[in-house]
């Protein structure tokens, strides 16, 4: 059975080679007689698998001493309600950048504590499908949070935001982590479910800012605690270990490919095989993002009718692509491309798109 090219948006492809080397690792690691997810999380080779993970994500991003990297458990969502938890003290705001479901599922964490947010910007307005360019911030802001790629809209920050000397710039990453090189200074605190882009789904990968980091609450509850996380260096309690494993030879294979720079040059011709067959099909195929603002890891279109979409769908899975529905809130087609998609399945998928076109347009 050949692998199909894997247009899913999460939990989504892995590149092949990671897939055999943790194949061939599955049943006896390294000689020891026994699997990853059998071993000890105290143990000197398991410490050795998550300090790899870790350096690893610092030389791909080229972080300092001044950072921490954590792998913890409750993927992106849990982050949505630990960060307020963590870095909104009373008296101070929560500034957000509304760029769609995740931002407003964020938003609402907050809320549900009881705390204040401001929408420093939003794109509701034109259905998401943009990226705000101008926000106006709160007074007393604790910090500013974004979604760089916004997943089921298509929309992906092209540039770090500037904010000022005195905000902390927060972001999810989840969906674009690692697919380019970006001006990380700017940030203070990153995170992103690794199901994406770098990993089998269990994880939130943070990337934080030490000195930030020192100004969170530390009152909570353990789990709910990013300084004692830090601490324990994500080894409070038995941590995801299978799937940080797995992140750590995702991360080996970036560096091996070049690093985010290589990363995304292949993301960019992935995307553009797509979106030239898209802006050349005289409205057979309609691009839901302006084009400024469309994103290189899902790609989101329209055809004629939601009947063409469903065959479009359904001819695709036969000629071995699959998971270009769109999501279930927006519908249409999707086409996530991220780090792991082979170059030749975009292309792939470009041809197919043209010649469906032929067929039905
Ligand atoms: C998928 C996704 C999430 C949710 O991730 P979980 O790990 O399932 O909690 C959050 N934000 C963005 C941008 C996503 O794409």
């Amino acid at each position: 059975m050949e692998r199909v090219h894997n247009f899913n948006a999460g939990p989504a492809v892995l590149p092949e080679e990671v897939l055999r080397e943790a194949q061939a690792d599955l049943v006896n690691y390294k000689g020891m007689g026994l699997s990853v997810m059998e071993m000890s999380h105290r143990s000197k080779e398991y410490e050795a698998i998550i300090n790899e993970a870790r350096d690893a994500a610092k030389r791909i991003y080229g972080l300092g001493d001044d950072w921490d990297v954590l792998f913890l458990h409750g993927g992106a969502s849990l982050q949505f309600v630990m960060i307020p938890m963590n870095f909104l003290p009373e008296g101070k705001i929560a500034n957000f950048i509304h760029t769609g479901v995740w931002s407003k599922k964020a938003m609402a964490e907050v809320k549900k504590l009881g705390k204040p947010v401001h929408i420093a910007a939003s794109s509701e307005d034109k259905s998401f499908s943009y990226i705000p360019k101008t926000y106006q911030l709160s007074d007393n802001p604790a910090y500013l949070h974004i979604t760089t790629n916004n997943t089921i809209y298509g929309t992906e920050w092209k540039i770090d935001p500037d904010v000022p000397k005195d905000v902390p710039l927060i972001a999810d990453m989840s969906s674009n982590f690692m697919s380019k090189p970006i001006d990380i200074n700017k940030y203070s605190f990153i995170y992103a479910g690794a199901q994406k882009n770098i990993g089998p789904a269990g994880c939130a990968v943070i990337l934080v800012k030490k000195d930030f980091l020192a100004t969170g609450a530390t009152n909570l509850p353990s789990m709910l605690d990013y300084q004692l996380h830090s601490k324990n260096g994500s080894l409070y309690n038995t941590p995801p270990c299978f799937t940080i494993y797995m992140i750590g030879l995702v991360l080996k294979w970036i560096e091996n490919y070049g690093g985010l720079a290589k990363i995304e040059e292949n993301n960019k011709a992935k995307a553009k095989y797509i979106y030239d067959v898209i802006d050349a099909s005289n409205g057979f195929y309609r691009g839901t993002v302006v084009p400024e603002d469309r994103s290189l890891m899902n790609i989101t279109f329209r055809l004629p009718s939601e009947e063409l979409e469903n065959l479009f769908i359904s001819e695709a899975k036969k000629n071995g692509m699959i998971g270009l529905k769109g999501h279930r809130d927006v519908g249409g087609c999707r086409a996530s491309c991220y780090n792991a998609l082979p170059l030749n399945a975009a292309y792939d998928l470009a041809e197919f798109m043209k010649n469906f076109q032929k067929q039905n347009g």
